[in-house]
C-alpha cells in the first residue's frame, strides 16, 4: 500500500512548526495544493490553517494523526512566492508560522470566509438565443422581455440586474430556466472588467539625474536588483517611482508601494490616482475587516494594478508582481515592534529576490544598514542631488544655548529670526519632540518631581486638560496643588509643544499659531483642518512634534527652528544618533520647497558635538560615513547581527532569573562567534507596573546566530522560570529596550 499523504499545515497557535494531518474525507489529492486553507481539529477546537507542504512521512504514528475536516479553497489563497516568503520569515524571525499568517491573510479569510464570493449570473442557452422573441411576446410578454435582456448581456445578468429588468421577475425567470432557455452560472465578481477610469495625466520633464535613475531601474524590470534611491526631500524621488511604475503597468505587471504609517496621506493617494487612473488597492491598519478583505481581493485577483500600503502590505498576494517600492525606507514604522517582529523593508528585498523583480528603497536619509549595503554593492546607489527647478537647499546653522540664554525654550537669535521671516510674509515651523505642556512638575522647595508610580518615568503636565499623564503607560492623575512632601507650590519644568504654543502667542500677538502633535490631532479630521489652514496661509507659525516631519510639504515655510537638539544627541540606544540626524534632516526638508530659500536654526547646548557638526557642515552623507565608522569600531550593526530576548513580569526578580537561565543555555549551545551579553535590566526597568530585562546576542555573521537561535528558541519555554515571565525574541531589533 502506498504511504498516505501527510498535510503539513500552518495552524494559528503560538507554537512553532507545522502540524501534520491526513487529507479530509473525499478530497482528491490533486485538489490539495499548498496555499489552500483547511479546517483542522486542534485540541478541542476547529481552526482554519494553511496547507504549506505535502509529504509522505510524519514523525507521528499514523494512528495519532487526525484528518483535516474540510478543504476551503479550490485555488491557493497564497501564491507560491508568498508562501515562500511566509515560511522564510517565520524561520528567520523565529516566530510561529501560524501567527505569521496573521500578517499575510485578512482576518475574515483566517476565519474561513470564502476568498471570492461567487456571484450567480444568468446566460441565454443556444435554445434561448434561437427563440423567436416576437412570437413569445404574444403569449408571455415578461419572459420575452427578460430573455431579450439576457441575450443582450454578453457576460450575463446578475439577480439584481434581472430584478431591475422585469416586473414579476421571479416567475418569468423560473419559466425561462424551466424551458431551458437560460441557465444559471456562477462567476467570480472580480473577473469583471476593471472600471474604466479617466485618462491619466503626464508628469513633468525629468531632470538628468531622475532620467538616469528611471533608466537604470527600467533596464532591470523582470529581474531582481535592489536600488537605493538617495535624494533630499523634494528632489523628485516620488516622480521617479511614478515613472518606473508606469513602465511596470505598461508591461501588465502590478506595482507594490510601501509607505510609512503616517506617510499614507490622502494627498499621496490622490497624486498616484491622478497620474495613472488604474484600479488601486490601499492596505493600512485603520481598515475594517471587510475593507481589508476587499482590498486584499482586489490585489489578489490582479484587478488592482497598483497596491499602496503600510508595513503589512508586504504580504499582499499579487498574481503578477513587477516592482516593490519602499518609500522613506529608514522609517521605524516598517519594523513591527510587537508580536511577529518583522522588518517590512528587509522582507521587501527578500521578496524582490524570490519574485525576481526590482526593489527601490527611497529616502532622503537612508538608514545606515542600507548605506552599508549600497557601499558593498549589494544595492545599486542612485543619487538625486538637487531639487528640480529653482528650489534650493536650506541652510543650517547652530545656535549655542550657552552663549544665548533661552527664555521659555526660545533663544534671542531664534526669536529675532522668527520675527524677520514673519515680517517677510513667510511661515515658520518649530520642531519640539515633546508633547504636553511641560515634561515635569517640580517642587522648588524640596526638589520632588511628580513620578509615574507604574513606570520609572516622570509625569508630563497637560495644561489644556489639567492632568498629569505618563507618556509610557498612559496613566493619568489630577494635578496636585502643592507638594505632597513640603507643601510648597509646584512648578512646570521644561517645554512641551502646548507650552511653546502659549509662549509664541504671547511673543507674537496677533499671529496665528497652530500646534500639530498627537493631542491636537486626536479627533478625526482635525489634522486635515490644521494642514489646510497652513496651506491656505491662515496659520503663520506651526509648532509640532515628529508628526510634522513626515510626508507633509509646506511650501510657504522659510524658517525651521529645532528647539532642542540635545534630546536626540544623547540617547541610550546605539541608533539614537542616526535617528536624530534623520529627524533633523527631515524637518529641515520641510522648508523652502518653493522658490524662496529656507533657513534652519538648531538650538543646542553642545554645539561642538562631532556628529552634529558633521551633519550641519557637510550633510547627511558625511554624517552617515562618520556614524558608520563609529558603528564599526563598536561592532554594532551593520558590522554585527543582533537578537534580543526580552522578558517582563510583575515580580522584580523573575525576568532576570529567567534570562540568566537563557544566557546559560545560549552559552552551552553557542556556535562560532556568537557573543552573549547580559542579562541586564532594561534602560527603563519598570514600565506599566512590570519589570523588564533583556539579553543580547551578537554575532559577526548571520548564519551562526540563526543556527543558535533555532535550537535555543525551541527550549526557551521549558527553562526554569519561563512561566513566570512574558518573553519575546526580536531578531534584528531596532531598539534595545
Ligand atoms: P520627493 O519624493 O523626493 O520628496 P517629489 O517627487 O515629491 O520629491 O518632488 C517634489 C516636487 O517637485 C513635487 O511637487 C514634484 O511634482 C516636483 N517635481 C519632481 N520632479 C520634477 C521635475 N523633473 N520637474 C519639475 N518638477 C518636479
Ligand atoms: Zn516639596
Ligand atoms: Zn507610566
Amino acid at each position: 500500500m502506498a504511504d498516505p499523504i501527510i498535510l503539513k499545515v500552518a495552524v494559528p497557535v503560538p507554537l512553532p512548526g507545522l502540524f501534520d494531518y491526513l487529507p479530509p474525507d473525499g478530497v482528491s489529492t490533486a485538489s490539495l495544493r499548498p496555499g489552500c486553507r483547511l479546517r483542522v481539529p486542534f485540541g478541542s477546537k476547529v481552526l482554519v490553517g494553511v496547507l504549506m507542504q505535502l509529504t509522505a512521512h510524519s514523525d507521528l504514528p499514523r494512528r495519532r494523526l487526525k484528518a483535516a475536516r474540510a478543504l476551503l479553497d479550490t485555488e491557493p489563497v497564497l501564491p507560491p512566492g508568498l508562501l515562500r516568503l511566509v515560511s522564510w520569515a517565520a524561520a528567520y524571525y523565529q516566530h510561529p508560522v501560524g501567527e505569521v499568517m496573521e500578517a499575510a491573510l485578512p482576518a475574515l479569510l483566517r476565519a474561513g470566509r470564502p476568498v471570492f464570493q461567487p456571484q450567480t449570473v444568468y446566460l441565454a442557452t443556444t435554445a434561448g438565443m434561437q427563440t423567436d422573441l416576437h412570437q413569445m411576446g404574444h403569449r408571455a410578454p415578461r419572459q420575452a422581455q427578460l430573455l431579450a435582456a439576457i441575450r443582450q448581456a454578453a457576460s450575463g445578468l446578475s439577480r439584481a440586474d434581472v430584478a431591475a429588468t422585469a416586473g414579476d421577475w421571479r416567475g418569468a425567470l423560473g419559466k425561462l430556466l424551466q424551458k431551458g432557455l437560460c441557465e444559471a452560472v456562477s462567476r467570480h465578481p472580480n473577473c469583471s472588467a476593471p472600471p474604466v477610469a479617466s485618462s491619466p495625466t503626464a508628469g513633468p520633464t525629468l531632470t538628468a539625474a531622475q532620467q538616469q535613475a528611471v533608466a537604470a531601474i527600467g533596464a532591470q524590470l523582470g529581474s531582481y536588483a535592489t536600488f537605493l534611491l538617495d535624494g533630499v526631500t523634494g528632489s523628485g524621488k516620488t516622480e521617479v517611482y511614478l515613472q518606473v511604475i508606469s513602465a511596470v503597468l505598461a508591461k501588465d505587471r502590478q506595482a507594490l508601494l510601501l509607505v510609512p504609517e503616517i506617510g499614507l496621506t490622502p494627498q499621496l493617494l490622490a497624486r498616484f490616482q491622478k497620474r495613472f487612473a488604474v484600479p488601486m488597492a490601499v492596505l493600512h491598519s485603520a481598515l475594517s475587516d471587510k475593507e481589508r478583505l476587499d482590498a486584499w481581493r482586489r490585489a489578489a485577483s490582479g484587478q488592482a494594478r497598483l497596491v499602496i500600503g503600510t508595513r503589512s502590505a508586504i504580504f499582499a498576494a499579487l498574481p503578477a508582481p513587477g516592482l516593490i517600492v519602499v518609500d522613506e525606507e529608514h522609517d521605524a514604522s516598517f519594523k513591527q515592534q510587537d508580536g511577529f517582529r518583522y522588518s517590512a523593508r528587509d522582507l521587501a528585498v527578500l521578496r524582490g529576490r524570490h519574485e525576481n523583480i526590482p526593489v527601490i528603497l527611497g529616502s532622503a536619509t537612508p538608514c545606515l544598514e542600507t548605506i552599508h549595503n549600497a557601499s558593498k554593492r549589494r544595492y545599486r546607489h542612485l543619487v538625486l542631488p538637487e531639487r528640480p527647478g529653482s528650489a534650493t537647499h536650506p541652510e543650517m546653522r547652530i545656535i549655542d544655548l550657552r552663549a544665548h540664554a533661552a527664555q521659555h525654550g526660545l533663544s534671542t537669535p531664534l526669536v529675532a529670526a522668527i520675527g524677520k521671516h514673519l515680517d517677510a510674509g513667510s511661515q515658520v515651523l518649530l520642531f519640539l519632540n515633546r508633547r504636553g505642556y511641560a515634561p515635569a512638575l517640580f517642587c522648588s522647595g524640596c526638589g520632588w518631581i511628580a513620578p509615574c508610580d507604574r513606570c520609572d518615568a516622570r509625569m508630563t503636565l497637560h495644561r489644556a486638560r489639567e492632568r498629569l499623564r505618563c507618556h509610557h503607560c498612559g496613566r493619568e492623575s489630577r494635578v496636585p496643588a502643592h507638594c505632597g512632601n513640603c507643601g510648597e507650590a509646584l512648578k512646570a519644568l521644561g517645554q512641551g509643544t502646548e507650552r511653546m504654543e502659549e509662549t509664541l502667542q504671547s511673543l507674537f500677538p496677533g499671529t496665528a499659531v497652530a500646534r500639530i502633535d498627537r493631542d491636537s490631532t486626536q479627533r478625526r479630521g482635525s489634522m486635515h483642518r490644521l494642514l489646510e489652514d497652513v496651506h491656505a496661509g491662515r496659520t503663520q507659525i506651526l509648532v509640532g512634534t515628529q508628526m510634522l516631519t513626515k510626508g507633509h510639504h509646506f511650501p510657504g515655510v522659510t524658517l525651521v527652528g529645532v528647539l532642542n537638539a540635545d534630546q536626540g544627541l544623547f540617547g541610550s540606544d546605539f541608533r539614537a544618533n542616526e535617528r536624530f540626524a534623520q529627524t533633523l534632516v527631515q524637518v529641515a526638508g520641510r522648508a523652502g520647497r518653493a522658490d524662496r530659500p529656507g533657513e534652519v536654526l538648531i538650538q543646542t547646548a553642545y554645539p561642538e558635538h562631532p556628529l552634529l557638526q558633521r551633519l550641519v557642515t557637510e550633510g547627511y552623507t558625511a554624517f552617515a560615513a562618520a556614524a558608520l565608522d563609529e558603528r564599526r569600531q563598536a561592532q554594532w550593526p551593520p558590522y554585527s547581527h543582533l537578537a534580543l530576548l526580552r522578558a517582563e513580569a510583575a515580580a522584580r526578580d523573575a525576568p532576570l532569573q529567567f534570562l540568566t537561565h537563557a544566557a546559560k543555555l545560549a552559552r552551552q549551545i553557542r556556535g562560532g562567534g556568537v557573543t552573549v551579553l547580559g542579562p541586564a535590566p532594561a534602560p527603563m526597568e519598570k514600565r506599566a507596573g512590570r519589570y523588564r530585562a533583556q539579553l543580547l546576542l551578537q554575532s559577526a555573521k548571520r548564519e551562526p546566530l540563526q543556527q543558535l537561535l533555532r535550537s535555543w528558541r525551541a527550549s526557551l519555554g521549558e527553562l526554569p522560570g519561563a512561566r513566570r515571565v512574558r518573553w519575546s525574541l526580536d531578531v534584528d531589533p531596532l531598539e534595545l529596550f
